[in-house]
Order: structure tokens, then C-alpha cells, then sequence
């Protein structure tokens, strides 16, 4: 029934918040799976040095990721298409474009080519490199780095859509709104004066690793409600011992081959991704059917 329509494109999407540890590649990762178990075929594009996207899917980002598997050779010039970093995982349905430190270069390499080549539009890069497979998948899910980098703005201006994961807690929340201030503001630096726009299909904001015993986060909760009204997801993923330590075992809730998935821990947490990904589904389907 969600399936992608004949001829119709991977519908892309970027995990973002300039925040670290707000659960940014767990979610990543999450839907990635998620979404294959309904049925998609997904490519996960890791843009952060620190690879930690790229260790989940059990690939040492320092001994096992070169340079030409990931979005580098892209950033420099050498490559127009992301086709030649992308490789199979070990999770049926989900193809990987690595990151390693070394990925870091991008940082500099973008805006040196924007010197060099006049009207080079560096945040575009990304988006015109993935133009070439995005026939080839239902859904592009992009992680991005802390920080607002030249490949973040990459991984936002190649996305149909943002999620934005945010823990209810009061400095998570700070950060996110000038996440947003920010951004707007470089938006319209870089794309206005030269007549260009970029419009999201969705902006989702996920209340993430959500401690209900912690009294202080209902009071952020109502801040978030208020702030983001209509982009906050009805669903709450659940602070929980076993997201901690699937993670730590280079894992996800949803990796049912290791994890007892009928184990009551797993359950909760699994049945809020669950509803998650299914959240998401039906904005990848409202933009095929636009
Ligand atoms: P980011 O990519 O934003 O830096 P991560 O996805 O690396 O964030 O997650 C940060 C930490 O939070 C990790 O240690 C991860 O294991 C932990 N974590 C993620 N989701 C949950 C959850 N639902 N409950 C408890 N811990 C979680
Ligand atoms: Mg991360």
C-alpha cells in the first residue's frame, strides 16, 4: 500500500540538530531499519566525521572507511555522483555511505572550491551527488554532525524533509531554538539574494529519550508543545536501558536476531520506534503523492 510509486524518487531526509547526543544517530539508524521492515529500501548517508553512524552498522570508521567511501571526494570535486562510496550493509535493505574522520577535509574543501569556481554553489553539492541514485531507493536518510558545518547545510539543502530529535530537557531545548534561528538566518543569506528558495515537504520534531520520572521535562514537554506545535511528532521514545546498551553493542532495538524482541524492555522501546517510523512513512507517501 506505501510502496513507492512507478518512476517516483527516494523521498530524502535529514536528522538534524546542532546538538550532540540528542539521540540524532540512533534515530538515524532506527528508521533506517525501521523503515525496511515495512517494506523500503533505504540509503543511509553518514556526513559526520565522527562516524558514529557508520560504527553502528559495525564499520571501524579509523581502519575499515576510506576516503572514497564516503562524501569527500564528492566535497572536493573529484567525484559528481555519490554512486562510488556507496556499499552494502550487513542489514537487509540498507546500503551505507560511510564517514571517517578524515571527512573533516570537507570543511575546507567546500569553501576553497567556491573560490576557485565562481558561482559554485557548495550547499548543493550533496543534493545534486545523490540526484544519480535517488531512482534507486524509497528512502535517503542522512546523519548529520553536531555542529552548523558546511555539510550540514549539504545534508539540509539535499532533504525533502528535517527530523529534528530533541530530549525534553531545558538546555537541549535552548540549543534547539537557535538551531533553528540559525539556520533560518543562513537560508536566507545564502539563497534569497540570489532569488532561490528552499521549502521542506515536513519539519518533525521528535521528543526523544523522554525520562518520565523526570518531573522537570514535563515543564520543557509544555515548551516544546508551544514552541513547535503542529511539528512535534505524537509519539515519545522513552528513555531506556536497553536503547543504551543496543547501542553499546554496535546495535538498535530493532536488531530482533540478537535481542529478544518479545522480552518486555525491548517491547516498550520498540513499539515507540514502531510508531515512529510509521509516522515518517506517511510523510515519505504524502510527498510521492504530491
Ligand atoms: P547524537 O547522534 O545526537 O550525538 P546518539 O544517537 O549518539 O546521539 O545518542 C547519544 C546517546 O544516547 C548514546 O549513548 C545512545 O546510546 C543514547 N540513547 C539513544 N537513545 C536512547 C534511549 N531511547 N534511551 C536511552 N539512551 C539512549
Ligand atoms: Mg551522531
Amino acid at each position: 500500500e506505501w510502496l513507492r510509486p512507478a518512476g517516483g524518487e527516494a523521498v530524502t531526509i535529514a536528522i538534524g540538530n546542532f546538538k550532540g547526543g540528542v539521540t540524532k544517530t540512533t534515530t538515524a539508524v532506527t528508521l533506517a531499519q525501521g523503515l525496511t521492515l515495512l517494506g523500503h529500501k533505504v540509503l543511509v548517508v553518514d556526513t559526520d566525521p565522527q562516524g558514529s553512524l557508520t560504527t553502528l552498522f559495525g564499520i571501524l570508521p579509523d581502519t575499515e572507511v576510506e576516503e572514497d567511501d564516503t562524501i569527500l571526494p564528492l566535497a572536493m570535486g573529484s567525484e559528481t555522483s555519490i554512486r562510488y562510496a556507496i556499499r552494502p550493509t550487513y542489514w537487509d535493505g540498507i546500503d551505507l555511505v560511510a564517514a571517517a574522520p578524515m571527512l573533516f577535509g570537507a570543511e575546507f574543501a567546500l569553501p576553497a572550491r567556491q573560490t576557485q569556481e565562481p558561482g559554485f554553489e557548495f550547499w548543493r553539492v550533496l543534493d545534486l551527488g545523490i540526484d544519480d541514485v535517488r531512482g534507486d531507493y524509497d528512502v535517503i536518510v542522512i546523519d548529520t554532525p553536531p555542529s552548523l558545518s558546511y555539510t550540514t547545510i549539504n545534508a539540509f539543502m539535499a532533504s525533502n524533509g528535517i527530523i529534528m530529535p530533541l530530549p525534553p530537557n531545558a538546555l537541549d531545548f535552548a540549543s534547539a531554538s537557535q538551531f533553528w534561528s540559525l539556520f533560518a538566518d543562513l537560508t536566507s543569506e545564502l539563497l534569497t539574494k540570489r532569488g532561490l528558495t528552499k521549502e521542506f515537504d515536513f519539519i518533525h520534531v521528535l521528543l526523544a529519550r523522554v525520562d518520565s520520572a523526570d518531573a522537570a521535562s514535563n515543564i520543557v514537554r509544555q515548551w516544546i508543545g508551544q514552541t513547535y506545535a503542529e511539528k512535534v511528532l505524537p509519539v515519545e521514545i522513552p528513555k531506556t536501558a536497553v536503547a543504551a546498551t543496543t547501542s553499546a553493542e554496535f546495535g538498535t532495538v530493532y536488531d530482533i536476531a540478537r535481542y529478544d524482541g518479545s522480552a518486555k524492555t525491548f517491547k516498550r522501546a520498540r513499539d515507540a520506534y514502531d510508531t515512529f517510523v510509521s509516522h515518517i512513512e506517511r510523510s515519505v507517501w504524502s510527498v510521492w503523492r504530491r
